[in-house]
């Protein structure tokens, strides 16, 4: 079909050759055998022309062209598909590069800021940072010597001495109720009868959070070994301290009613956790001090007893007993710590009776006649009055 349709255009040709023949008027060859060529390649345009018409009006050759397109199409999806599949897979891979160099930066800011960490902390402790703990001057495990900086006379046989830490900012620390050990600086000083370092218990009455610090309330002994040893401190001689050491760790509301037992100079471990328990809002615990002395001056810290009563007359009652009261207008007790004593002023409540502690810190004579003695660094048995009144060591703790 193709063929028979190219025939008349043939014709065409070979009649347009004819013409331009006749036109020239001559026959004789063209000049460089190309005289003919433009008439030659005009009719070759023509014929170039009408084949594309015909082609494209060409049911078959439609097909064709459809066919090529679908081809085409089809290739082009495949190329897209390709195409598409890079950019993912390189997407994917950008991501990835992405994430580690996150990864990298976040690495490296660690460990800028851990650069800067430990010179920022300096700073703000330079600066007292208020969020910062104190330091605590007192070392558990290890003797620091801390210098006597003042005496003050309290009365005829105790002193206030107040020892400062090297560090003003820092504290003595500890909670209530707890003591510290106090051994002198030179350890060949001051030695017991075996020849070892002697070593006391003593309970500051500053706060535990004072800074720069601490005081102690000191009763002389005539013969005593380390109450003399610190009244013959100089100021800006020192004295070894160790701890703190928790001797029992006071809970709010852990009973409804303590009782305190006390007599001469053992007496700062109850004023340390009574003032606690009072100064705690949400504590409703009750105190009763039973404080035993000689005569009226040996009564340590009596105006702080005083104040506490006045200002928490629901929660604290103050009772002095003595050996010696004075002549006239003595309104307390007389006489040593008694069982009879001890039970006129517990609670009437059985309840409240049944949740009492006892707290006992004093001479060892007092000791043996109120709750029997410590047995070394054991609390020992209940003996003495507590015992005759049915308390155990569950309700009895012995300084
Ligand atoms: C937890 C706790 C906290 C204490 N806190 C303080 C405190 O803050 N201030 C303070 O001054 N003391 C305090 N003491 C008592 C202190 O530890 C010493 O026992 C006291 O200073 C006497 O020691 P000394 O070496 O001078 O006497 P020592 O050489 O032990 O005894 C010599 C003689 O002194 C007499 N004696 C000793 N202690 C007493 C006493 N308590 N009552 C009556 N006579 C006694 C005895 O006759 C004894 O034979 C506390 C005790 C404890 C357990």
């Amino acid at each position: 079909m193709f063929r028979s349709r190219t025939a008349p255009l043939a014709k065409q040709f070979a009649g347009a050759q004819r013409q331009v023949l006749s036109r020239r008027g001559y026959a004789s060859p063209d000049a460089g055998g190309g005289g003919n060529m433009p008439l030659v390649l005009g009719l070759a345009g023509l014929a170039g022309l009408g084949g594309y018409v015909y082609l494209q009006r060409n049911p078959s050759t439609q097909a064709a062209i459809s066919a090529n397109k679908n081809e085409a199409l089809g290739r082009a999806e495949d190329a897209a598909d390709s195409l598409k599949g890079k950019a993912q897979a390189g997407a994917a891979a950008l991501s990835a590069n992405a994430n580690e160099a996150i990864g990298r930066s976040k690495d490296k800011a660690q460990e800028v800021k851990d650069d800067v960490k430990g010179p920022f902390d300096e700073e703000r402790k330079a600066m007292g940072n208020p969020g910062a703990a104190p330091v605590e001057a007192l070392i558990k495990n290890s003797w620091v010597d801390f210098k006597l900086e003042k005496v003050e006379p309290y009365n005829h046989n105790t002193k206030i001495y107040t020892f400062s830490f090297p560090d003003s900012e820092s504290i003595a620390g500890g909670k209530a109720a707890s003591a510290l050990l106090t051994k002198a600086s030179d350890p060949q000083a001051l030695l017991d009868d075996k020849g070892k370092p002697v070593i006391r218990p003593y309970t500051p009455i500053s706060h535990s959070d004072e800074k720069g610090n601490l005081r102690l309330l000191v009763k002389e002994y005539p013969t005593g070994k380390m109450s003399k040893h610190i009244a013959n401190l100089k100021p800006g001689e020192t004295l070894a301290f160790k701890g703190p050491i928790q001797k029992y760790e006071y809970k709010p509301n852990e009973f409804a009613h303590g009782v305190t037992i006390g007599g001469g100079s053992g007496i700062t471990p109850m004023y340390q956790m009574i003032s606690h328990s009072l100064s705690l809002p949400e504590d409703k615990t009750k105190w009763t001090l039973i404080f035993a002395n000689v005569t009226e001056k040996d009564i340590l810290l009596r105006e702080e007893w005083d104040r506490l009563a006045k200002q928490h007359p629901d929660r604290f009652k103050a009772v002095y007993t003595l050996d010696n009261p004075p002549f006239m207008l003595w309104k307390g007790e007389k006489g040593f710590v008694t069982k009879e004593m001890i039970s006129k002023y517990l609670p009437s409540d059985h309840n409240e009776k049944a949740n009492t502690k006892f707290f006992v810190c004093g001479p060892p004579g007092q000791y043996a006649a109120v709750c029997g003695p410590k047995d070394g660094m054991k609390q020992g048995e209940i003996k003495g009055a507590l015992g005759e009144l049915g308390y155990t060591n569950d309700n009895v703790f012995k300084f």
